[in-house]
């Protein structure tokens, strides 16, 4: 059994109450260890340890904090092969993909925010003719949360920790309960690299206990939480009576566009990754694909067939391409959507079954699945079902293409495929959503926003704007004449 503690003030510790809940490896359906679910007293003993930290910590030298992020991203490269594997274990992800994709980004997420602190600077504006000149500090804000989802474990915490300590501030922060062996492993890889005690610590439990104690802790100050739309707007009415900073990254329900005048062969190859890259568990995959009606029936023959050459199975066998779901309960949920489209009148393509892999018969696996429907109207082009299931509708027109686009409550992000300039610039201006992606997918540059409108959220995290999150910006007026 691997069974993992809380990080408080540098050090690994039973929660006090001594709760504790089974942690599962999905891909053989199996406990595998236990983790704690903490309680309000381990949230307020975490946060006691950051308060702690804080005066030390935000008055460190940006050459400081920018060597200990540096260090804590190169351990993580270090470590790549055990936090590779440890991450396909608990998520069931392909371990190629956790070796390629989420390790490595984990370490540039330090990476980038240890730069990115030396970069980071405030405006000055000169009062002309009144003999002031204004001033703008950004002061780290004190103790913060972050909460991350279990799709990308380590990469989605990185991604919030590491521009909250970059900026100064101490962080009280909880990993997915169903994902939080790597966030363990961070806290060795930070006291490895020399993070003074308190500035970061971790607390592990569900989120109605833990995940609860910190959004409504009075002395939290600012909460970055990823998950789904619903926790969201739960977090959003506990927390913004207290008038606490909020940054809201929530669910998606993003389409996938594509125009006859496309490079086809790149856009069929991309479509199969944005589809079902991480069982489609990623919150940008494109899971409406609309497609141009003079090659819709192409397209549909050509993906059905690229689709069913994907290999599902054990995250650790090489050559698996689609491994096992989260959980059993997800898989669940991801199949009663396959249950609703035949119930919808949707036409199942290709897919739709449970797999049981040799050797791991009690894993949670399904096919990679692909269903036609006919109206943009039912639950499965309108609810999030973060999984291996997309949908298949054909449009005639630019028009008709924006239209079914937008009409979803979501915004997160869309994808477009076209050698059209002026679509392109039409389009990327009229869709709804924080990220437009055209002619490629999750192609990521640290420095641009991340973020969705509508449903999926509140706030832009990456680059300065994580930094602006993180701070407290405080006009200086000095008069002179
Ligand atoms: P979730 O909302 O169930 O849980 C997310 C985190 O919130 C977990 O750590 C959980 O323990 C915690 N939590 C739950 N209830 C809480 C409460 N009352 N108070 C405080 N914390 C609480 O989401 P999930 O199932 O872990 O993740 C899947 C969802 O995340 C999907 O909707 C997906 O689209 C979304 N997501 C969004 C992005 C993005 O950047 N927009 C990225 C990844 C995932």
């Amino acid at each position: 059994m691997q069974n993992i503690k809380n990080y408080i003030n540098g050090e690994f510790v039973n929660p006090i109450k001594g709760g504790f809940i089974d942690n599962y490896n999905p891909s053989i359906g199996e406990v595998y260890g236990q983790i704690p679910n903490s309680t309000t007293e381990d949230v307020e003993k975490a946060y006691q340890s950051a308060k702690s930290a804080f005066k030390q910590w935000s008055n460190t030298t940006l050459n400081e904090r920018r060597d200990i992020l540096s260090k804590i991203a190169q351990l993580i490269q270090l470590r790549l092969p055990e936090l590779a594997k440890a991450e396909a274990k608990d998520n069931g992800k392909p371990l190629s993909l956790a070796k390629a994709i989420d390790i490595p980004r984990a370490s540039s997420n330090f990476q980038y925010f240890a730069d990115a602190i030396t970069q980071f600077s405030s405006e000055a504006h000169e009062s002309i003719g009144l003999g002031a000149m204004n001033f703008t500090l950004r002061q780290p804000i004190g103790v913060v949360g972050c909460i991350s989802p279990w799709n990308l474990p380590l990469y989605l915490f990185t991604w919030k920790i590491a521009p909250a300590i970059a900026a100064g501030n101490c962080v009280v922060a909880k990993p997915s309960e169903v994902t939080p062996m790597t966030a363990y492993l961070l806290g060795e890889i930070c006291n490895e690299a020399g993070l003074p005690k308190g500035v970061l610590n971790i607390v592990h439990g569900l989120g109605t206990t833990t995940g609860q104690a910190i959004i409504e802790h009075p002395d939290i100050k600012a909460i970055s939480f990823t998950g789904g739309t619903a926790t969201g707007a739960h977090i959003a009415r506990t927390a913004a009576p207290m008038f606490k900073k909020l940054s809201l990254e929530l669910g998606g329900k993003n389409p996938n566009i594509i125009f006859a005048d496309c490079d086809y062969e790149n856009m069929l190859a991309t479509t199969v990754r944005s589809s079902f890259a991480n069982q489609g568990q990623i919150c940008l995959c494109g899971s409406r694909i609309f497609v141009e009606e003079s090659i819709y029936e192409q397209f549909k023959k050509d993906f059905v067939q690229k689709v069913s050459e994907l290999k599902i199975g054990n995250p650790f066998d090489e050559d698996t391409n689609i491994g096992a779901l989260v959980s059993k309960p997800h898989l669940e949920k991801v199949k009663s959507y396959i249950d609703i489209a035949e119930q919808e009148g949707g036409k199942i393509l290709y897919g739709g079954n449970t797999v049981t892999v040799e050797g791991s018969e009690n894993g949670y696996y399904l096919e990679p699945t692909i269903i036609e429907v006919s109206s943009n109207q039912c639950r499965l082009n309108q609810e999030e079902i973060f999984g291996p299931v997309v949908t298949l509708m054909s449009f005639k027109t630019e028009e008709e293409a924006l239209q079914l686009a937008n009409d979803v409550v979501y915004g997160l992000s869309s994808t477009l495929w076209t050698n059209n300039l002026t679509r392109t610039m039409r389009l990327s201006k009229e869709l709804h959503a924080g990220i437009v992606w055209v002619n490629t997918w999750l192609l990521r540059d640290l420095r641009t926003p991340f973020g969705g409108q509508k449903a999926s959220g509140v706030g832009r995290e990456g680059g300065f704007e994580a930094l602006r999150f993180f701070t407290e910006p405080k006009n200086v007026c000095i008069k002179y004449e």
